[in-house]
């Protein structure tokens, strides 16, 4: 069913796709290099602009500081790309005075420093919140988020999941592998993790926060209205959670009002990643830029059928580019080949893939 992008983005100026990841180096299965990794998605997909999310923060694999570092070569060797940076932690459970000679408040300078053009946080991800294990409102982040309030850094959070992931019932047998099942206590829980949110904003009303995902609240989109008229700065992206579309689609009369009251707050995003499933990319771009942007009616996520709101055409030029671009700046930042190295001087220790090492030492002498 190949019926999609004939007309990528076809009425957007400059479609800007701002959630992207790289979950590896190196796509073992094609042989391709992550460098030029998402180039093909870009051009397939007519996006001007791309914005990656780094996740450094986590015992995965791959989970170190090398993600951001590769992330901030993909800016250098691609232009129109921009980048967040993610929080590094030495050890889990993290504690305040872990950190020594990396703060939350020095990283992030370093990364501003760098010429990331905002922060990536996972931390609000039940899995990832238990392994650091401080709550998003504690002491341990009070300064990050200060700082950031301060210097009006653009932080893209995932805090809280689908309610659905916190009843065992429900879990699916992926969602159970991926430790997506939140419903022994060692988890925050839903609900927690919303009241912990909502106080980081009351001390922090002009934090320049993008909660991805829609904050989840698609089951409760009147609780999102309250907090988007609360704090001016407040986003969200429609970064699917194919569970989001299928509740917008629910509700359209209601959906089309609240895109259209809040067009300067809803961000464009795919949660597409280098490696690089290409097909799948074309389809998130399609379902979302029709959703929003015809009225027919479309296969989408777990084969729901689901009918297109429409709304007008000057939201979506805020929607799929305009917002990101006027909270990051018309242009990326330029990296501060000076700063990258130094960061790579001092972070190199906890690169764990030894060959990844070798291909950033490759790439410092080419780049730096
Ligand atoms: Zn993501």
């Amino acid at each position: 069913m190949a019926d999609y992008l004939k007309i990528p983005f076809n009425g957007i100026k400059n479609p800007f796709d701002g959630h992207i990841h790289i979950f590896r180096w190196y796509d073992t299965e094609r042989n391709i290099d992550f460098l030029h990794g998402l180039e093909e998605y870009r051009k397939e997909c007519g996006l001007k602009y791309i914005a990656l999310a780094p996740l450094p923060a986590g015992k995965g694999r791959e989970r170190d500081v090398g993600n951001n570092i590769i992330c901030a070569f993909y800016k250098l060797a691609n232009k129109n790309t921009y980048s967040y940076g993610g929080i590094l932690y030495p050890t889990y459970p993290v504690k305040s005075e872990d950190l020594a000679e990396m703060t939350l408040a020095r990283q992030h300078d370093e990364l501003m420093e760098i010429g990331f053009d905002g922060i990536k946080m996972l931390e609000g991800k039940p899995n990832l919140y238990r392994c650091i294990g401080n709550s998003l409102d504690s002491d341990f982040y009070e300064e990050l988020f200060r700082i950031a309030e301060g210097n009006g850094t653009y932080i893209l959070m995932h805090a809280s999941d689908p309610s659905v992931f916190w009843d065992e019932a429900k879990a699916t047998p992926e969602n159970l592998a991926k430790g997506w099942c939140y419903s022994d206590s060692s988890y925050p829980g839903y609900e927690e993790i919303y009241e912990q949110i909502e106080n980081v904003l009351s001390r922090h009303p002009r934090l320049n926060l993008c909660l991805a995902h829609f904050f989840f609240l698609s089951p409760n989109p009147e609780k999102l209205a309250k907090l988007l008229d609360t704090y001016p700065n407040l986003t969200v992206d429609i970064t699917p959670g194919g569970e989001m579309y299928i509740d917008f689609n629910a509700n359209p009369k209601y959906f089309y009002d609240f895109f259209v009251k809040y067009q300067d707050r809803i961000i464009f995003g795919t949660d597409m990643a280098f490696p690089v499933n290409l097909e799948a990319g074309k389809w998130l771009c399609d379902r979302e830029y029709r959703f929003f942007n015809e009225s027919t009616s479309l296969m989408s996520f777990d084969d729901n059928v689901i009918t297109g709101i429409k709304i007008p055409s000057e939201c979506n030029q805020k929607i799929f580019s305009d917002n990101l671009l006027s909270k990051l700046g018309a242009k990326p930042k330029e990296i501060n080949k000076k700063a990258l190295k130094a960061y790579i001087e001092k972070y190199r220790h906890l690169i764990q893939d030894k060959k990844l090492l070798a291909r950033i030492d490759e790439l410092s002498i080419q780049y730096l």
